[in-house]
């Protein structure tokens, strides 16, 4: 085992697989990741995979673009398949002002070379044929998105980083970190580690493992839904794979899985997990669900897609995630705190994953920030904010879900 390294990840999710992967690839490779249980023994193992490429924020557009970039290289590097399905996805307009909105953001798909059309309700219904169009104004279009499996992502970029000479340690939880001059010293399972650079992909558990660092960082585990149907006789008839629907009305996702329907639900009053600490035996679970406050959104989706109140439900998973008050991700240095990088706080981790790690990797090689991704500092919110108000923040950013900005 290595043991004196450039850089240590700690964390093997699809985040620190992805920033190990892009080290590697950028010619670091005296690195070693060290991972508590199984790689994507967090939240990446259940999560539904979805990567799509619509949103209000070029930059973000571009960190899920670079995401299904990354996992593609690395499936062909390491000829572990990724399962990327290509299906598109269609964000539909509730209203008026969305489908204005989308027109809006037209010109910034071009500029970052992603098709984006805008498609009438008649065009939708032909491109979804279980939509109920009447309800709505029509559909951004992004045809070259869709969906990835999480597990195999995570795995084929640990193995394209240890081919590339990368370590990767299983069943290796960190117990302390704490900095010893210029180099920081990590106790393991199995003895201690010693790095010039450490990267903490954590997700929620990096709030406590930095704690004793004095560091207070506003991330917090809150619980989230995904339902799956039964087979549905008219999904299995079809001949292709339907796109991914994004609807802010129901304030959901939904996508094919195999011949159901996968359905991921943003509620309005989110629920939290684990705000005394996460437990210290906590494996590959899902927590129990409660579908009560999902209702009035499953009902909606009925007049959406009608085809769904047909449906059965065969499962209904409940997993925690990380949010940060802003729903956007921790990425960067730790101020003061020379060698110590985040890459943590990722909601969204399978879609901005790999592209964040682009983004971490570049930044520790070269020293440089990069341009433009204020939004993302790992520093932005300081070291004060109370634990109360990060908590209010974070439950309405979920509960706006797919809420899109009214500034253009
Ligand atoms: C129901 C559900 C559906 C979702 N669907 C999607 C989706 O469609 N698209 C999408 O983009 N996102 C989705 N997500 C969110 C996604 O799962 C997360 O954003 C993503 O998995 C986060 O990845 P991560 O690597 O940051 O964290 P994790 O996968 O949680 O990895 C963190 C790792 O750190 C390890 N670790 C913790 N402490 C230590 C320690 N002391 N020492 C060593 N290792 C340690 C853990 O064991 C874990 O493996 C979904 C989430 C849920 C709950």
């Amino acid at each position: 085992m290595k043991t004196d390294v450039q850089v240590a990840v700690i964390g093997g999710g699809i985040v620190g697989a992805s920033v190990l992967y892009w080290l590697s690839r950028l010619g670091w490779t005296d690195t070693l990741l060290l991972e508590r249980r199984e790689l994507t023994s967090g939240s990446t193992w259940h999560a539904a995979g979805n990567t799509t490429y619509f949103g209000p924020y070029p930059k973000m557009t571009a960190l899920f673009a670079g995401s299904i970039r990354t996992y593609l290289q690395a499936q062909e590097a390491s000829g572990q398949s990724v399962s990327f399905h290509q299906t598109g996805s269609l964000r539909l307009a509730a209203t008026e002002r969305e489908l204005e909105l989308f027109h809006a953001y037209a010109p910034r798909y071009e500029a970052l070379g992603i098709p984006f059309h805008i498609r009438s309700p008649q065009e939708v219904a032909e491109l979804h044929p279980f939509i109920d169009t009447s309800g709505i104004h029509g559909a951004a279009h992004t045809p070259t998105d869709g969906h990835v499996d999480p597990t195999g992502a995570t795995t084929a970029l640990a193995k394209a980083a240890r081919q590339n000479g990368a370590a990767v340690e299983r069943q290796c939880p960190v117990t302390a970190i704490r900095q010893d001059g210029g180099q920081w010293l990590l106790d393991t399972a199995i003895g201690q580690v010693t790095a010039q650079n450490v990267v903490v992909a954590t997700s929620f558990w990096a709030r406590e493992m930095l704690a004793p660092l004095g560091l207070n960082l506003p991330i917090y585990p809150t619980q989230h839904h995904e339902i799956i149907t039964e087979t549905l006789p008219e999904v299995a008839a079809l001949d292709a794979e339907l796109p991914a629907m994004r609807d802010s009305w129901v304030s959901c996702n939904v996508r094919q899985e195999r011949d159901g329907l996968l359905i991921g639900i943003y509620e309005k009053s989110p629920e939290f997990w684990a705000l005394d600490g996460i437990p210290p035996d906590f494996k590959e679970e899902l927590l129990p669900p409660n579908i009560d406050p999902l209702m009035p959104h499953l009902e909606r989706l009925m007049t959406r897609m009608p085809l769904f109140a047909d449906a059965g439900i065969k499962v209904a998973n409940n997993g925690p995630f990380c949010m940060t008050p802003d729903g956007l991700p921790l990425i960067g240095p730790v101020p003061q705190m020379q060698g110590l990088w985040l890459a943590t706080g990722f909601n969204v981790g399978i879609g901005t994953g790999g592209g964040s790690a682009e983004i971490l990797a570049n930044w520790m090689v070269s020293g440089q920030p990069p341009k433009g991704m204020a939004a993302i500092h790992a520093d932005r919110f300081g070291n004060d904010m109370t634990k109360d108000a990060a908590l209010d923040a974070i439950r309405g950013v979920y509960a706006r879900g797919y809420e899109l900005p009214d500034a253009i």
